[in-house]
This record gives C-alpha cells, sequence and structure tokens, in this order.
C-alpha cells in the first residue's frame, strides 16, 4: 500500500516513516500543504496521513480540494488535542478518520488498516481471501485449508495485500509496481516478477494466474 504522509515535524515523520514501513506501507513524506495538495493529486496512493497545521497551505484547504477535484484517497487527519472543531471542520472537508496527537504509533496502523478495508468495503478482522489469512500484525499468510503458515518479506507482504484486497481482478504490472513500492525506489517489472514467483512457490503456482500482455489475476478460483 502506498501511503502519503504530510506532516511539518521532520522528527515526527522520521519516526513514523520507520514504523509505517515496518507495518508494510510504502511511504513518501511531504512538509508543506502545497506539495501535499500536487503529490495526491498526482500519484496513485492507497491512503493519506493529513496533519492540519502547515505551512504554505493548511491541510484543511489541501482535504477540501482533493475532495473537490473528486479525488475520493481515504484520508486520516491528525489534529491537534482536544481541539474538537478540527475534527468537525475535518470530517465536513472530507476526512475518513482522525487522530489527536499525540498518538501511538499502532493506533495510528491500526486505524489506517480500518481505513484501508472500509474504503473497500471489505469486513473487519483478519483479511480472508481465496482459501488465504494475512496476518498484517506478524507479516505472515496462513494458507487455510493446511493452517500452513508462511513469512514474508516486506516486498512479499505488500504485494500480497494488494492482490488480497482485488481478487479476481486483472492487475497490471504498472499498476502493482505503483501501490508496492514507493515514490523513490526503482521501479522495475522485472523485479516485480520475481516477487510473484516468489508468492507462488509458497501460496501454489495456480494462486496467481498470467494474463498475458494484461497482468496478474489472484484469487481467480473463489472470485
Ligand atoms: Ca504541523
Amino acid at each position: 500500500m502506498r501511503l502519503l504522509l504530510v506532516e511539518d515535524d521532520p522528527s515526527l515523520v522520521q519516526r513514523l516513516r520507520s514504523e509505517l514501513e515496518r507495518a508494510g506501507f510504502a511511504v513518501d513524506a511531504v512538509g508543506d500543504g502545497v506539495e501535499a495538495e500536487f503529490m495526491g493529486a498526482s500519484e496513485p496512493y492507497d491512503v493519506a496521513v493529513l496533519d492540519l497545521g502547515l505551512p504554505r497551505r493548511s491541510g484543511l484547504e489541501v482535504l477540501a480540494r482533493w475532495r473537490a477535484g473528486g479525488n475520493p484517497l481515504p484520508v486520516l487527519i491528525l489534529t491537534a488535542r482536544d481541539a474538537w472543531y478540527e475534527k468537525v471542520d475535518g470530517f465536513k472537508a472530507g476526512a475518513d478518520d482522525y487522530l489527536s496527537k499525540p498518538f501511538h504509533s499502532a493506533e495510528l496502523i491500526a486505524r489506517l488498516h480500518a481505513l484501508l478495508r472500509r474504503s473497500r468495503a471489505q469486513p473487519q478482522g483478519p483479511l480472508r481471501v481465496a482459501g488465504f489469512e494475512l496476518d498484517e500484525e506478524t507479516q505472515t499468510v496462513i494458507v487455510l485449508a493446511t493452517a500452513e503458515a508462511f513469512d514474508l518479506t516486506g516486498t512479499e507482504f505488500r504485494l500480497l495485500r494488494y492482490f488480497m484486497l482485488h481478487p479476481g481482478r486483472i492487475l497490471s504490472k504498472t499498476r502493482l509496481t505503483e501501490h508496492v513500492y514507493d515514490f523513490v525506489t526503482e521501479r522495475d517489472s522485472n523485479v516485480l516478477e520475481v516477487y510473484v514467483n516468489r508468492l507462488r512457490r509458497k501460496l501454489g503456482h495456480e494462486s496467481i494466474v498470467t494474463r498475458r500482455g494484461q497482468g496478474y489475476v489472484f484469487g481467480i478460483e473463489a472470485a
């Protein structure tokens, strides 16, 4: 999942970036409202964490502009402690959730996972698709039929989660690459193939079907 982190406090960015990356997000961070608006409108993010007090353009205005432009990006806003009016203004501007500063990164990550499920109308609880269950805490996948569990590397986890959130759909290599890597990581579709094949070795070759010239389809049996 690609995440846009909009926050102007460098120490908070540093801490959150490593926590979020450990939780399997590919993170791009920006520190002002003008750049945030541009990035959110031009890159295909899955979710954004948006601080409201930002230089150059407020977080509320950034959010309102995204929504005015028809951008449905799920957005969690960071509000000042006890500033109830910021929450009200944030929801009016189109926020999907909020968290008041200071917060524990574990709560932020749990809320982001819930937000991603809601935005795709997935039931709450562990992600279960096509006979597999993904444990987002431990980054392992369980084959439900045999109860066999496999550890996943960070990239394998991000890729499989994206597949599991879009079962039965043709996903192009470009789309997968965009959602699995962050902005600065080198994007190479040959590398993607390597990861798809690693997942197949763990989950069975038929779990991910190749559609020549189009991309990959996950969970086609169950879909
Ligand atoms: Ca701020």
